[in-house]
């Protein structure tokens, strides 16, 4: 359908080297856009381009680590060096730590703060000045149910997603007149590395979460594909400052 199709579109996928970001990525690709993924790892990010360009995927990386400011600002102007433009911006990169609050140290909170919204923050400041001059622009954060449900191991990691949550929401409002949108998907469990770590550590956890989950499973990356393609669209131009929730029902069970 044409108004879901992002030809000509150029898109930035941060942490687009695996997990939740490569399956954006694909989805973006198959709908057309060229993809520029980032992430720190240069074997990961090398994998993630045979993938996406297996599949007919117009695709490139560019190493950076997010946890510098100068390195997110650097990013964008690289993207458009490269490409000529960028039209959309999905903030995806993201850690935890699963560490008791207690036992969080100042630089833990600083990194995943730093890393899960602060970069998010920088990123979106530095695509700005592009989509003005475009004519606007789609930017797609990536939160998480932890955004507004508790976690005893996430300290950081909540508040880190209930503020790119709440950030989104301010943007949203503040550059709509300049028809640039921003909105949220709040990812519940998925299948990713992040979380492979998670059920490493929590005994249980892989069923438990399927035993919650109404849909009977965890999430896969491919089940964000679609929804990334339509936020990116023309299709969501009057689709601003939403949250998304994709976690099979987890979060609305009573
Ligand atoms: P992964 O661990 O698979 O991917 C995280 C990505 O972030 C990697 O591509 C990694 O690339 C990149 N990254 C991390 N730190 C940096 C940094 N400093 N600079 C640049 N890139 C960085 O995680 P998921 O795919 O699971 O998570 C993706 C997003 O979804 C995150 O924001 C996460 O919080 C969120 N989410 C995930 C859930 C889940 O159950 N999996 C649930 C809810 C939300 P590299 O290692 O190469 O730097």
């Amino acid at each position: 359908m044409q108004i879901f199709d992002l030809t000509g579109k150029v898109a930035l996928v941060t942490g687009g080297n695996g997990g939740i970001g490569l399956g954006i990525a694909a989805g973006l690709a198959e709908a057309g856009a060229t993809v520029v993924i980032n992430g720190r790892n240069r074997e990961k990010n090398a994998a993630a381009l045979a993938t996406l360009r297996e599949t007919g995927g117009t695709a490139s990386a560019l190493e950076a680590d997010l946890r510098d400011p100068a390195a997110c600002r650097n990013l964008v102007d690289r993207v458009v060096a490269a490409q000529g433009r960028i039209d959309i911006l999905v903030n995806n990169s993201g850690i935890n730590f699963r560490k008791p609050p207690q036992d969080f140290t100042l630089d833990d909170w600083h990194a995943v703060i730093d890393t899960n919204l602060t970069a998010p923050f920088l990123l979106c400041q530095a695509v700005y000045p592009h989509f003005q001059e475009q004519g606007g622009g789609k930017i797609i954060n990536i939160g998480s149910i932890a955004a507004f449900m508790g976690s005893p191991v996430g300290v950081a990691y909540a508040p880190s997603k209930g503020g790119i949550t709440q950030m989104s929401k301010a943007l949203a409002v503040a550059w709509a007149p300049e028809n640039i949108q921003v909105n949220t998907i709040q990812p519940g469990w998925i299948d990713t590395p992040l979380s492979q770590g998670a059920r490493a550590e929590i005994p249980g956890l892989e069923d438990a979460v399927i035993a919650r989950t109404p849909a009977g499973r965890w999430g896969t990356p491919g089940d964000f594909a679609g929804a990334a393609v339509f936020l990116a669209s023309s299709a969501a131009d009057f689709v601003n400052g939403a949250a998304l929730v994709i976690d099979g029902a987890y979060s609305v069970k009573a």
